[in-house]
């Protein structure tokens, strides 16, 4: 069934219609400072199988849930001293923590895909903490886009994918990081990053004063629904194109590469690559003529060219 999409926009009316069709069951998008998420009450079993329906996630994909308020996340799930270290230094931010379901957790099984763990966030940005209290619910939010696509980073992105098939999107202009949070495991005595992000394994090691294992490349995925090729434009990929291969589109980084297509920055500005990453992506499979390829330039290793790079890899990962 094809549902009408309502435009909502970041306004007291706009929040309490938001949280209404939240509180009913209904899916709506919103944005964050990472990426715009696909919300639906982490409460309902209705709703989280909305979300699973509507991105055509395998069902093996676990959620992140998204907290209006740090204390929130001792509700769900055990927060031990480290823990608690990795809230009181990142919180509101693009770092999801996952911990130990509490035993009797109201949060509904599916969040979790059936594992004994639960992911927690809390974002930063005033339109997704103004929902989250408008709603009083603790949020399931994926990514706004069809599974093993392109993450949003507009609600024209969200439209794209999503439309017709949510209640509604939540419109608050382009999100400012651009890439997913990173994730940090923290269910036994190890610390383990699970996906890299705007948070930086050397900023949580200095926070958590210990080692940030990071699980090796090897080809099983290191968590759930990390799936080797993900964030994938229908154009095939190739990285580290330091010129333009014959015939390709060219996705460039950096003063070298002021003849590319389209510049991730021009000045090798890592954060404002990061923050155009995905919107780049989408405009290149526009434009690609059909098995035109998409070239990648070389994004150095360090920061958060660490994330960006593992994006580029996993879309351009053999499907
Ligand atoms: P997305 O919602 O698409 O940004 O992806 C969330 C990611 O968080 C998933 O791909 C999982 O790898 C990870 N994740 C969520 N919940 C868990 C969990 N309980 N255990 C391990 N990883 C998780
Ligand atoms: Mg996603």
């Amino acid at each position: 069934m094809r549902l009408k999409t309502l435009a909502l926009n970041a306004s007291e009316d706009g929040f309490r219609m938001a949280a209404d069709l939240l509180n009913q069951g209904e899916l709506v998008a919103f944005p964050t400072e990472t990426v715009y998420g696909l919300g639906a009450s982490a409460l309902s079993e209705r709703a989280v199988a909305g979300i699973y329906a509507a991105k055509g996630r395998p069902s093996f994909n676990p959620l992140i849930v998204h907290v209006g308020d740090p204390k929130d996340a001792s509700l769900y799930a055990r927060v031990d001293r480290l823990a608690q270290v990795a809230i009181d230094t990142f919180w509101p931010g693009p770092l999801t923590l996952v911990l130990p379901r509490l035993e009797h957790c109201v949060l509904v099984p599916a969040v979790s895909a059936g594992l004994d763990s639960v992911a927690l966030r809390m974002p930063n940005h005033p339109a997704a903490l103004s929902l989250l209290r408008a709603s009083g619910l603790p949020l399931a939010a994926p990514s706004a886009n069809p599974s093993g696509g392109v993450s949003p980073t507009t609600a024209a992105h969200v439209r794209d994918g999503l439309g017709g098939k949510i209640s509604a999107i939540l419109d608050d202009g382009p999100c400012l990081v651009g890439l997913e949070s990173t994730v940090l495991s923290l269910t036994d005595m190890h610390a383990r990053l699970l996906r890299p992000g705007a948070i930086s394994r050397d900023a949580l090691q200095a926070a958590l004063g210990q080692t940030v294992e990071v699980p090796g490349d090897e080809d099983v995925p290191s968590a759930p629904g990390q799936l080797v090729s993900h964030y994938a434009p229908s154009a095939r990929v190739i990285l580290d194109a330091s010129v333009r291969p014959k015939g390709a589109l060219w996705l460039g980084f950096g003063p070298a590469s002021l003849e590319a297509d389209i510049s991730l920055s021009e000045a090798g500005d890592l954060s404002e690559a990061a923050a155009r990453l995905f919107g780049a992506l989408r405009e290149l499979d526009d434009m690609a003529e059909p098995d035109q390829i998409i070239a990648v330039a070389p994004v150095p290793e360090m920061g958060l060219g660490v994330a960006i790079n593992d994006r580029l890899r996993r879309a351009a990962a053999p499907r």
